[in-house]
């Protein structure tokens, strides 16, 4: 899947993520930190200007860009609601309970399970090119945890 992609050699998350900002023509953050009890260990929010995708610091560096990984597939695959208009008032789509606008409103995004199929599976492959470019170093140690596991975050 991923080699249709056709994607330039990178060996870090950061690099991914300007290469994903590229192809969807937004810039992508990174936001590493400690997630609260009950979120799960990484999600992308959709703000009007740019996508963040949040991810949990308290981890090591593999599960980390495996979550990365898994939320930038979601991404390229435009999995996510178009981003809400600079200047809605958020206030008035609230009052709507709309569902739909709701999660367009909180920014969070989840998904039906052919879309989580789709974002484990290519995400498991972006990882794999990761760990596996030229320059990734520790390759023979992290391989064995390149096993596809299903991860706690939508
Ligand atoms: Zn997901």
């Amino acid at each position: 899947m991923a080699r249709h992609l056709d994607l330039p050699p990178m060996s870090t998350v950061e690099e991914l993520c300007a290469v994903v900002a590229e192809r969807i023509g937004r810039p992508v953050r990174l936001a590493p930190r400690r997630m609260r009890v009950g979120e799960p260990s990484g999600f992308v929010e959709r703000l009007p200007d740019e996508d963040v995708v949040h991810v949990e610091q308290e981890t090591s560096g593999l599960h980390r860009a495996h979550i990365v990984c898994h939320e930038l597939a979601h991404l390229l695959r435009g999995h996510l609601a178009e981003p809400p208009p600079p200047d809605d008032p958020a206030l008035v789509q609230l009052e709507a309970l709309d569902p739909e606008v709701l999660r367009l409103v909180l920014g969070r995004s989840h998904y039906d399970d052919a879309a989580e199929e789709e974002a484990e599976v290519l995400g498991a492959e972006l990882l794999r090119l990761l760990v596996l470019a030229p320059g990734a170093g520790t390759t023979s140690q992290l391989a064995p945890a390149l096993e596809h596991r299903k991860g706690q975050h939508v």
